[in-house]
This record gives structure tokens, sequence and C-alpha cells, in this order.
């Protein structure tokens, strides 16, 4: 069966097993699904004259004359023959290959596949792969490229899923059903996993292709409309209905809401006092003001005699929120108890928190992941809010949720998802929008500048540092690593302290370092004793320092779109005038283009749809996790045209048979069923 071991497959011992592990292939049916990266074209031989740029390419050519056989320093040697073709000449070397100079023999013909770089007009390739063209060869083909693991070479992992396919064909089952794979012209699941592994031919690729990605995004958006529904028929036995404290801060709030805060307030308003349990996702962008509403909805639950918490994705944001917490009742003169709750907090006063919440001497209460412990237990939880930041699974959330009678639920979420695929992303939760930003927001300006104009950077950052501003540069990477070219925060740290930036106060912050020691660092960049700040992206979620006005970015062609939006959302909070300069050391035209949109407008849903046109929608998937992994979707989602087939699909389906009966749909409840196993899948 394709859930066996792995290890029953021929060619697969105990240590081949171990191997395919790492690469999270435990059963045949895990090595079916373990689709190439790439694929390497091979079917059509390339004349030498007809290379235009430097790239793969496979060629035929006849050697020359006699290779030459240099001895070079350190035990190294290097053979070099000069081929052609009928339209020109390329010089292929190889190193350290004695065992080659015999069968390289002057005037026969072989299939070259390799790495062709062209200098002065020359061509040369080093290390190709070489056959001798009357063999019949890998030559004439489409060859899968696989993520390889150390010990596992590519032409291995080929030859196991030859061997795999070969064995299990007749095994492969159809998910979707019949009358969905006709419908919409689409392939069986084992064709289509066939020619993912090896395609025939383009059309056939791109079929399989699209009946994969049908799969995948009907298992996905079946179950988050299902979740959805189970959850908007049951009853909620929390009624919110009091809001006097809530409109108590309102009324001492030393700003005016804008009006889409308060069009978010209402509809939430609405939900609390329904007889539903609201599941709601209020995105808005960095700064949209989305922490007011939520204290706002909170001590709604409060006024009704509830308790009600809130989790952040990590402990520097929930003690944030909790600052903020504080000062709303304080403004309000509001006389309730709120407290936080994070993984260092002593045990001694998680202990007294955690007695307190459950004998309802704690009305509000704010937290990390350490909230969803087994041990927490309140007394009467009626609104549960998350913010999201894209840290946080929706399994997490389920179990917060879980604790005491089923709460109401509010994630707030700063991501802008493009309205094309919020569906496919949050489509079990009713979405509002906050989008608009409060007045008097200065607007952070952009410049994209290359790795040459480093230094005036550093020089324009010194000068903000004089008039008392503070800044950050953000790296890639925490320490230096061997096999990528980028920057690690602790060398940039390490070189500016002791360069241009020598008595200047800086600091260095990453995710290494304990949570103790992050704290400190962060204290000291608020209270401006440390004026600029090395890190790296774990300032992106939710560091508020309104005197910091330059956010550098080096490599910034190494982030997604909306992490750099996250990022510069660091800067322009206070008064002045503030700068996000994007360090792009890439040289292509892709990235230059998407550097230019950061450029171009501060507007997260804007940002993100031109991400979405040039990124395409995998990117997307990988802000919630669904149990389809990113890489898995990145693969196979190709166009936004299939998501909106799968949405009008699924949407048929969840009226006319909503409890997947029939045996049609059977496979493809099984397969809800497990990826969504930690969450409330009924079918009825
Ligand atoms: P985010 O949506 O990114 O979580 P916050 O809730 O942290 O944004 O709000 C950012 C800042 O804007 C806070 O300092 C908050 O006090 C302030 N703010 C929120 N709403 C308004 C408003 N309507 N007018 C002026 N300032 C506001
Ligand atoms: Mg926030």
């Amino acid at each position: 069966m394709l859930d066996s071991n792995i290890q029953y497959l021929k060619g697969v011992g105990p240590s081949r097993a171990l191997k395919l592990q790492k690469l999270d292939i435990y059963t045949i049916g895990d090595l079916l699904n373990y689709f190439p990266v790439k694929y390497e074209d091979r079917r059509r031989v390339k004349k030498i004259n007809e290379i235009s740029e430097p790239g793969k390419y496979l060629l035929k050519v006849k050697i020359v004359e006699k290779p030459k056989h240099t001895k070079l320093k350190k035990k190294m040697t290097m053979i070099k023959a000069i081929c052609k073709d009928d339209t020109g000449f390329i010089a292929l070397t190889f190193f350290n290959n004695d065992f080659l100079l015999d069968k390289l023999i002057p005037g026969e013909w072989f299939y070259v596949f390799g790495n062709v770089k062209i200098a002065f007009g020359k061509f040369e390739t080093a290390n190709p792969e070489i056959e001798r063209a009357d063999k019949d060869w890998k030559a004439g083909r489409i060859l899968p490229v696989y993520g390889l693991t150390y010990g596992l070479t590519n032409n291995e992992i080929t030859k196991l899923v030859k061997t795999a396919l070969e064995t299990y064909y007749d095994r492969i089952q159809n998910i979707l059903p019949e009358e969905i794979i006709r419908e919409h012209g689409l392939t069986s699941r084992r064709e289509a996993i066939r020619n993912l592994h090896f395609p025939s031919d383009s059309r056939k690729y791109s079929l399989a292709k699209k009946t994969m990605a049908f799969e995948k995004l009907l298992i996905m958006q079946l179950g988050l409309f299902n979740i959805k529904n189970n959850f908007s028929n049951e009853i909620s036995h929390i009624k919110i209905k009091k809001r006097d404290l809530a409109e108590r801060l309102l009324t001492s709030l030393p700003y005016k809401l804008t009006s889409a805060q308060l069009r978010v307030i209402e509809e939430i308003k609405e939900d609390l006092k329904g007889n539903k349990i609201m599941n709601r996702l209020v995105q808005g962008d960095v700064g949209s003001g989305k922490t007011v509403v939520a204290v706002y909805a909170m001590l709604a639950a409060v006024s009704s005699g509830y308790q009600a918490s809130m989790m952040a994705p990590t402990e520097i944001l929930a003690l944030q929120h909790y600052e903020t917490v504080k000062e709303c009742l304080n403004l309000a003169g509001i006389d309730i108890k709120a407290e936080v709750l994070t993984g260092s907090t002593k045990a001694k006063e998680k202990e007294e928190i955690l007695t307190k919440l459950k004998a309802g001497e704690i009305d509000i209460i704010v937290g990390t992941h350490a909230l969803i412990e087994e041990k927490v237990e309140f007394k009467n939880i009626g609104l549960v809010v998350t913010d999201e930041q894209h840290r946080f699974g929706v399994r997490q959330r389920a179990r917060l949720s879980n604790k005491g009678k089923a709460p109401h639920i509010m994630v707030m979420t700063a991501t802008p998802i493009p309205r094309t695929l919020a569906l496919m992303i949050y489509g079990d939760l009713d979405i509002s929008l906050i989008d608009e930003m409060p007045p008097g927001r200065q607007r952070v300006i952009t410049y994209v500048i290359t790795e040459k104009e480093k230094i005036k950077a550093y020089d324009f950052i010194k000068e903000h540092l004089n008039k008392g501003r503070q800044a950050y540069i953000i790296a890639p990477l925490v320490e230096e690593s061997e096999n990528l070219d980028l920057n690690s925060a602790v060398e940039i740290y390490k070189e500016l302290k002791s360069s241009y930036f020598s008595g200047y106060k800086l600091g260095l912050l990453h995710g290494k370092m304990t949570n103790i020691e992050k704290e400190e660092v962060i204290n000291k960049f608020y209270e401006g004793k440390i004026s600029l700040l090395i890190s790296t992206t774990v300032v992106e979620v939710g560091v508020n320092v309104p005197n910091a006005a330059v956010m550098m970015i080096l490599n910034a062609e190494r982030f997604g779109l909306a992490q750099l939006h996250q990022l510069r959302g660091r800067v322009g909070r206070g008064s002045h005038q503030s700068y996000c300069i994007l360090v792009n050391e890439s040289k292509s035209k892709k990235s230059r283009d998407r550097m230019n949109i950061l450029k171009r407008t501060n507007n997260g849903f804007i940002i993100a749809e031109e991400d979405l046109k040039i990124r395409g929608p995998g990117d997307f998937f990988g802000v919630r996790q669904h149990g389809l992994s990113k890489f898995e979707i990145q693969n196979i989602v190709n166009n936004v045209e299939t998501l909106h087939q799968v949405q009008l699909i699924s949407k048929k389906i969840m009226t006319e048979n909503p409890g997947l009966t029939g045996p049609d749909y059977c496979n493809l409840k099984g397969e809800i069923m497990n990826l969504f196993k930690d969450e409330t899948i009924i079918f009825n």
C-alpha cells in the first residue's frame, strides 16, 4: 500500500530510509508526492552558435584533438578538450578526472550537458556531464531535479521514484471525484503524479500541475468552509451585550477613531451580542490601529462579566500589548485586573496568575503561547484575541479557544492578503478590514540602492543619529554562513562598531539570543541607550520606537515584499520624517522591479497584489499553516484562475453535498479530515 514504510520499496535499505526521512519521506506515498523542484530539459540538442547567453545546455560535439593534461598545484589536475559541432567550438575542462583522458578520443562524438560560459566570445564549460553519443543516454528527455540531502544523489532519488511508480502505479487512487475531473478536463491522480516526475511533454505537465493544484486547493478550501459552517452553526452561550467599559475607553482616548476602526467595532459589536460565536479576522496594515479595537472588544467582554485574553506571537509584543492595555485602563479610569503571562514569567508568579485566572480574579490576560499550555484554565473566558502577525497556526488558536465554553474569537493580522486569496487562506473566518490610516501619518520615504552605495547610506544614517534620531540595520542572517554569501547581523555589528560607527551606541539583536538578552537590548533601544540597532527580522513584529527614523535593510532581495513592508513599518511612527533604505544586492530585473514597488507605494494591499502578480500565489500560503507546506503549494499552485474555479466548486459542494456523502467523495473527505486533523471538522 502507499502508506507502507519506504523500506518496503525495492532499493531502500535501513540506511537509505534514514536519509529519505531527512526529506520527510517516510512512506511510499510520501516519495510519490516528493515532486521535483525543477527540471532539466534535455530534449533538444543546442548548436553552439545558438547559445547567446550563459546557461545549462545539451550539446553534441566532436573532440577536435588530443586533450591537454595539466598538473596544477596541490595534487590538482586538469584536462582541457577542444570540441566542435558544425557551427562552432567549445572548450571542456575537467578537474581531477584523469580517467577521462583515455576516453576523450579525437574524432569521436559526445553528448555534453553543462553550464556554458561565454568569455570574450569563446564558449567553455567546466565539469560537464559527458557520455558517448552512440549510447542511449539521458538526452532527449526532461529530467527531474529533486531537492537533495547529504548522501542521496539526484540519480538515486530518480531511480527510487521510478521504481515506486512502476510498482504502485495502479494503487494510486483519485482524490478528486470523477465528475470534477471530467467537468474541468483534469487528469487522473496517477497520471498527474507520473507527469510531475517525468513529464513527457509540456501539455501533459501543465495538466498534471493543474490537477494536483486543484486537488490541494479543494481539500484546503472545503476544509476551511466546513470549519466556518460548523462555527457559524454553533450557538453561542456567551452573550456580550453590555459595553459600558468599552464605551468609556472610546470617550477617553486622546484621538478620534478612524471611520474604518469605527466600522470594524460595529461589526464586532454585532457579532458579540448575537447568537453565533464570533470568528472574525481583523486585517489592517501596520499602524492602522488594530490594538485599540481589540482592547475595545475585550472591555466589552469584561463589561458583560467575562474574562478576555489576548495572545501575541512574541514576548516583546505581548509585553507591549500589556502596556497598551494598562494605558487604556488608566486613561479611562477603569478599575479591573489585567495581567501578563509569558515564557519568562517566574514560576511562582505564574502559579499565582493561574490560580487567579481560574478563580476569575483576573479580567484580562495578555500573553504568548504560554497561554495555550494545558494548565491554563479560565473561570469564564468570553473572548480570545490573537494577534496573529502570521505566526500562529489555526490549531494553536483552536486549542486556546477550547478552554471553557467556546468563546468568541478575534484574530488580528497585519499581513495584507490579496482579495483573491483571502477566501483560500482565511476561508474559515469573517473578515473585517481596517483600510484607513490614522490621520497625520507621515509617508516613509523609500530608497533602493546597490551594494556599492552602502557607504553613502551609512553616512545618511550617521546624519540622523547626530540629530538625535535612532536607526535600524537589518541583515538576513544571524551569523556568517559558509555557503551563502549574505550579510549576517553579528558580522555587520562587529564591522560597523569598529569602523563607520565607532563612538556610536550600537546594539545587536537576533533570534539566537535568550529572551532576557533580547528584552534587555530592546529596552535599551526604547530608552535611547542604543541608537543604532543591528538586527535580524526579529524586530519585524511589533517593536515600536517612535524616535527611530531610518530603516536600512541589507540583502533586501532576499525578503518577501510583505516582510519588507512590515520592517519598514518600524519607522515613521513618530513625528520625524522617516526613511527606508533597501539595499538590493541582486542584479536581476525581477528583483529591481520588486524593490521599486515598495518605493512607489506604502499601501500593504497594493504591495500584496503586486507580489501576487510577480511571484504567484504560492508565497502567501506560508502565511498561515494549514498543514499544506508552503513548499508543496508553491510548487503546484501556478495561477489564480485555478483558485477561482476551486472556490466556485467548493461553494457548490457545500450547498449541494455538505456532508461529502457518496463513494465518489470518500477519498476527498478523508484527505480533508487528515489535513485539518487537529481542528473541528464535522461532516454530517
Ligand atoms: P497596528 O494596527 O499595527 O497594531 P497599533 O494598534 O499599534 O497598530 O497602533 C499604532 C499607533 O497608532 C498606536 O500608537 C496607537 O495609539 C495609534 N492610534 C491608533 N488609532 C489611532 C487613531 N484613530 N488616531 C491616532 N492614533 C491612533
Ligand atoms: Mg499591532
